[in-house]
């Protein structure tokens, strides 16, 4: 009983609900398809009746909404409330997702980019508990960061802070969806460590994926060859850890934060890229900061966006 937020997520594959107490737990939660291809109003009629269920949950156990927090993953402007333009929500370009949700459900909202809802998940209730400043990177379909300084986000003066999965860590490199070359994003993804292993074995390289290639070669093909020893697969890990390396070595001498949080589905890999990440960082940064900054795995996994979402709510 007692105060409670509606938490949101909203990916391009799948829309989180769930019920958040004040003190940052999740009492309830609910999952649908997002089915992003279908258009704006088919998510939003998902995400209406996703949030409408919550509501009723929340009510039914004597709780009081104070009101509802979405992650959605893009540009967004908060001050308006509106989401830019989003790559995984075709459709959505300046789309007044805040207004639409507190017309529709009488209840304060608030809108945030998603990566920077899960840094502030895991800050609030997570593994950045305990300090002030940390930045979080999730490894998932593209690489997603969050930068908090002074126990805020540092959003920047566009709002666009924080978008560590485009950082440039080979110069001339692969082509990232963004325009750029050689991005974070696509070495340390788990898109990229498919993309990566199927263009190997193009190459005719030896591995036990080519059983799996090239229809249906999958993250989850990768991490199981890895983890019976196959040397392209556990290479395919290896560069992830390095590149990531390169990439947390340069946030550690910039902002010298007390921790880096990595989560996301790849992050289930940690024991095949954290050496090799580990080392990068050890060889490129500065020993103070390197030594000081504690490099740890996310512990909510996929409560960290709503969690995050939530706390905005209660903070108002
Ligand atoms: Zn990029």
């Amino acid at each position: 009983m007692g105060r409670v937020a509606i938490g949101v997520d909203v990916g391009g594959t799948n829309l989180r609900f769930g019920i958040v107490s004040e003190a940052g737990k999740v009492i309830a939660r609910s999952r649908a398809k997002s089915d992003a291809h279908q258009g704006v109003d088919a998510v939003i009629s998902r995400i209406d009746k996703g949030i409408a269920g919550m509501l009723k949950r929340a009510e039914r156990d004597g709780h009081v909404p104070a009101g509802i927090g979405v992650g959605v993953p893009g540009i967004i402007s908060l001050p308006e409330g509106v989401v830019r333009f989003s790559p995984n929500l075709p459709g959505w370009e300046n789309f007044p997702l805040r207004d639409r949700l507190q017309h529709h459900f009488r209840l304060p909202a608030i809108i945030e980019n998603d990566a920077n809802a899960y840094a502030l998940g895991e800050a609030w209730k997570g593994a950045g508990v305990g300090v002030e400043s940390l930045v979080c990177l999730t490894l998932g379909t593209g690489v997603g960061g969050g930068i908090i300084l002074g126990g805020e986000i540092w959003r920047g003066v566009d709002g666009m802070a924080g978008e560590v999965g485009h950082v440039t860590v080979v110069p001339k490199g692969r082509k990232c969806h963004c325009g750029n070359r050689g991005c974070l994003e696509v070495y340390a993804s788990a898109t990229a460590v498919v993309e990566r292993a199927g263009e190997a074995l193009s190459l005719g390289t030896k591995s036990c994926l080519v059983d799996c290639f090239p229809s249906g070669l999958t993250a989850a093909d990768v991490k199981h060859a890895a983890d019976t020893g196959d040397a392209l697969a556990l290479r395919m890990y290896r560069d992830a850890g390095v590149y990531l390396g390169i990439a947390i070595a340069g946030l550690i001498n910039l902002l010298n934060v007390e921790r880096v949080v990595i989560g996301g589905g790849m992050a289930g890999a940690w024991d095949l890229f954290i050496g090799p990440l580990r080392a990068e960082v050890a060889r490129r940064a500065f020993d103070v900061p390197a030594k000081r900054c504690e490099i740890v795995p996310g512990i909510l996994g996929d409560d960290a966006g709503m969690v995050g979402n939530a706390g905005l709510v209660f903070r108002g």
